[in-house]
């Protein structure tokens, strides 16, 4: 090796040695003559210092930022007033007998130790010099031990780490293919995997009995401020499992993960129903750091004078409560905003009612009686100080989902009660109805099972069949999808006729799972959770793409390689392809 140790390892136990170490130059000053450097590598940065009488003085001033050195010296102790208590390597200095420039470097077109306060375009562009950023590091390595723990454990657990095809055909996760032409075979194309599932399932049937990967999921979907065209998962199947086998396994799993990061998590996590979940949350990913819940007030007003929500109820609509903590300041203007938050989500208007002074305050407390607010005012336990929100609509749905939304807001001003609110979401609907083509869609993926006693009802009321779809959540995120799977083809079929497959078409698309599930496979059931959202929330990074080391902009651009682009007419001709103007 070109060094003896890395720079943020020489420490005071070092005192009196000598090291040699190498590096990038992360500043330099010259202080009265002697030179003092910053040299940094991806374990912190040492301070080296190059004496006026030392040969290599001159070359050593002429340095700058980024340039890349290598430096034998002696570790010595800082004097008094230069010791920085804050750094690893605050007390020592490393006084250079040898000095070498490895590499020199153009002017960059920013600092690596402000790069992240740079416009995310130019930090893509330069990604090189962005991830010599301490934290972009520290992101990388959380990444890697996360991968390695869920290794580990997976082995220990009978995992077997099966590579599936990234060149195959449509795998649907309900989002538009990636799509690469075949060369060799004329006017073909195969499909970038959305995700590795019927290759997973394939695999029970085979016998592998549990499976695992960090599979890469290419999804083309429309574009959103978080979402990559290209994810990871850890992605998992197992046979002969219940859901509750395959919760105490990610359980596990989890808890392994977030050792890494020095984090003790309590299991089992909570389970809730999804129909519970929108109707105390308004949400399928409700953030539990918080308590506050909904409440259903239908009750109260069903013999109201207040016409819409008589309206409202006669049509079996809904009318949801929520407290507002010490929203009785809140402020014309921002009632206004938050109005037009749950506007926005759906909602015609909001009822707010403010509680100050034992007395009910705001522009539509006078359509209510006395009785029918103090009933509100207890079913959501508002105090004096506080805002009562109601908002109603004539479908269960939207009323949740915008009070889900206000709900979301209003949590942000309440106090936390775990930093690590993780909750499964279970019985999920099988099926959602598309209007537009007059037929059934797969609400997860098109293989999930409908729950055994709903079965019998599948074809009479598609809408009522519960499902073995679970999620997994963690403070208000999505971190995983997974369910039992339907693993006897005729049931596959007839889901498959519901969402509107005939039977040609389904063997077409799936004949490989098809085949498989009519030639024994076992009883079986999965999970992919998401690696980039995981490390994203333990690096208390916004953006997965802090933790992903060459992401593509929210545009699915990677300025880094400027992909996509386009190609010489020469591949465009081998391929049979032509461009045709927008
Ligand atoms: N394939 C599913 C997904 O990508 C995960 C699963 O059900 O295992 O969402």
């Amino acid at each position: 090796m070109k060094r003896t140790n890395y720079c943020g390892d020489v420490t005071a136990s070092l005192l009196g040695t000598k090291q040699t170490l190498c590096g990038w130059v992360n500043s330099y000053r010259n202080h009265g003559g002697v030179l003092f450097i910053d040299l940094r590598d991806r374990s912190g940065i040492c301070q080296v210092v190059v004496e006026p009488s030392k040969p290599f003085f001159n070359v050593a001033s002429a340095v700058r930022n980024e340039y890349v050195l290598q430096v034998t010296g002696t570790v010595q102790r800082r004097i008094e007033g230069a010791v920085n208590k804050n750094m690893k390597t605050g007390e020592i200095e490393v006084v250079a007998d040898e000095f070498k420039v490895l590499n020199t470097s153009i002017p960059l077109p920013f600092d690596v130790d402000n790069s992240r306060a740079v416009a995310e375009e130019i930090r893509l562009k330069y990604r090189y010099l962005d991830l010599r950023n301490p934290k972009m590091f520290a992101n990388l390595l959380l990444r890697h031990r996360i991968a390695q723990a869920a290794r580990r454990y997976l082995d220990a657990n009978g995992f077997l780490e099966v590579e599936t095809p990234i060149l195959t055909r449509s795998t649907p996760e309900g989002a538009r293919d990636y799509l690469v032409p075949s060369r060799v075979h004329h006017g073909e194309f195969y499909a970038l995997p959305q995700s590795p599932q019927m290759f997973k399932q394939t695999l029970m049937a085979s016998g592998i009995d549990r499976y695992f990967q960090l599979a890469r999921c290419f999804r083309d979907e429309d574009l959103r401020a978080d979402r990559q065209p290209e994810h990871t998962q850890i992605d998992m199947e197992m046979s002969f499992v219940t859901i509750d086998d395959i919760h105490e396994i990610v359980e596990g799993l989890m808890k392994e993960i977030f050792k890494t990061a020095g984090k003790e998590l309590k299991t089992p996590f909570p389970k809730l129903s999804f129909h519970d979940a929108m109707e105390k949350y308004g949400s399928d990913k409700p953030d539990l750091r918080y308590t506050l819940e909904m409440k259903n007030v239908n009750e109260i007003f069903k013999n109201t004078g207040f016409k819409v929500f008589k309206d409202i109820l006669t049509a079996n609509g809904a009318i949801r409560a929520l407290r507002g903590e010490k929203g009785a300041a809140y402020s014309r203007g921002h009632l206004d905003k938050l109005t037009e938050l749950v506007k926005k989500n759906g909602a015609k208007g909001l009822v707010w009612i403010k509680v100050k002074d034992g007395k009910f305050e705001g522009p539509s407390a006078k359509f209510f009686t006395e009785e029918e607010l103090k009933a509100v005012q207890s079913a959501v336990c508002a105090q004096d100080g506080d805002i009562i929100f109601i908002g109603s609509d004539v479908k269960l749905h939207t009323c949740q989902i915008f009070m889900g939304a206000l709900r979301k807001e209003l949590v942000k001003e309440l106090p936390q009660v775990s930093d690590w609110a993780f909750v499964w979401i279970t019985n999920f609907p099988l099926l959602e109805y598309i209007p537009e083509e007059d037929r059934w869609d797969a609400a997860h993926n098109p293989f999930t099972a409908p729950l055994e006693e709903d079965l019998p009802n599948l074809e009479k009321d598609p809408a009522s069949i519960r499902s073995y779809q679970f999620d997994l959540v963690l403070n208000g995120n999505e971190l995983a999808s997974g369910s039992v799977r339907n693993c006897r083809r005729e049931v596959q079929e007839r889901i498959l006729a519901l969402m509107k497959h005939s039977k040609e078409e389904a063997a077409r698309r799936f004949g490989m799972l098809l085949n498989a599930l009519e030639a024994g496979a076992p009883p079986h059931g999965g999970i992919g959770l998401g690696l980039d959202r995981i490390t994203a929330l333990l690096a208390g990074e916004e953006s997965i793409r802090e933790v992903i080391a060459f992401p593509k902009t929210a545009q699915a651009v990677c300025p880094l390689t400027e992909s996509p682009n386009t190609v010489d007419d020469i591949q465009l001709k081998e391929l049979g392809i032509s461009i045709t103007k927008e």
